[in-house]
């Protein structure tokens, strides 16, 4: 791993910066390339812009390690009212949400009720729900009410990283369950005890992964195979699979961050891939920013800039 990205995933978990990082205006300014704003009714209409290029959405109320649970209770209600506003709407737009924003950290099972609320109203209006993966301490526990969820809702799925060396019998337990899987390279600082240490070993692994998901689209009902990467060449090789095992162009679904590799969004949807946007706002969008600037230090520069541009 990088200095430059050691340093930013160090800067994005520490309690001290989380809370001043966002009062700095240039850094403000500067996460606007990946967030269309921090109000609800901005993601709205970055969904809305998004869909006449034949770019459905996927959304995330930015938020993590809620430590309150009248806190936890209104993020909960907050996405089940964003739920009720998208059906009413008619926007194709899936909620992605983190454990920790939902009380995980006060409890499992008050994290649970939340998390049960919102997949209730998500089935109710016909959506579908991605649950994130955040770090490693917290796999075991996010897997396990992925399933308890799943033993009442159908549509539900969950991110799965590749960095992991456990994550090939995590999925191959998903795709045996008939639960989505988002794949995902990881975005957090792991030990190389559970993750590999390099980047080259990370991408063949989710390579591998992916193989083993094409396979399963087949295998069982209600698996869902998303490919949650900007990496072009890794997508190349992915589509070119899917083309030799005989999988139509739409069976390939890669979903990108907002902000990141527009282009490549146009060429796949061009070529008949489906792909989603993941579109995040809300005030607390510090750490996720972090992670963002780690995934590619050089967009420390576009910070640097925004302090100087007008
Ligand atoms: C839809 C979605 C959901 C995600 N959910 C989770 C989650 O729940 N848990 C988790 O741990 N991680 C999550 N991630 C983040 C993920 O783990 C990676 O950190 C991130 O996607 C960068 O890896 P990459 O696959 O794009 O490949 P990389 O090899 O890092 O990047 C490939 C290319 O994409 C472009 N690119 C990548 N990142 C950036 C960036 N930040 N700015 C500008 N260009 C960039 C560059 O051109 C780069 O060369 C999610 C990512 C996506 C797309």
């Amino acid at each position: 791993m990088s200095v430059m990205r050691s340093v930013l995933l160090a800067i994005s978990e520490n309690r001290w910066m989380r809370e001043r990082g966002p009062r700095l205006w240039f850094v403000k300014r500067a996460a606007r390339k990946f967030m269309p704003g921090e109000a609800f009714d901005d993601m709205l209409r970055a969904a809305d812009e998004l869909r006449p290029l034949g770019i459905d959405a996927v959304f995330t109320r930015l938020g993590e390690n809620v430590a309150d649970a009248a806190e936890a209770a209104a993020v909960t209600s907050h996405y089940v009212a964003v739920l009720d506003a998208i059906a009413s709407r008619g926007i194709r737009c899936e909620p992605s949400i983190k454990l920790t924003q939902f009380g995980l950290d006060l409890g499992t099972e008050q994290a649970y009720r939340n998390l049960r609320a919102l997949a209730e109203r998500s089935h109710a209006t016909g959506n579908y729900l991605w649950i994130d993966m955040e770090q490693t301490s917290y796999v075991d526990v996010t897997l396990e009410l992925t399933r308890r969820l799943k033993a009442e809702f159908p549509r539900v799925g969950v991110c799965l990283q590749a960095y992991l060396y456990r994550t090939a019998k995590d999925l191959e337990a998903l795709i045996e369950q008939g639960i989505g899987v988002r794949l995902v390279k990881g975005a957090y600082k792991e030990p190389p005890a559970l993750a590999y240490p390099k980047k080259a070993d990370v991408d063949e692994n989710f390579f591998k992964l992916s193989v083993t998901m094409l396979e399963g689209l087949g295998r069982k009902d209600g698996f869902r195979a998303v490919f949650g990467t900007h990496d072009a060449g890794l997508i190349a090789r992915i589509r070119a699979h899917a083309e030799r095992a005989g999988l139509a162009a739409r069976d390939v679904e890669v979903h990108m961050l907002y902000g990141i590799q527009r282009g490549e969004q146009g060429r796949l949807i061009k070529e008949g891939a489906i792909v989603r946007v993941l579109i995040a706002y809300g005030a607390y969008w510090f750490p996720w920013y972090m992670r963002r600037l780690a995934e590619r230090p050089a967009n420390v520069w576009f910070v640097a800039r925004s302090m100087f541009a007008r």
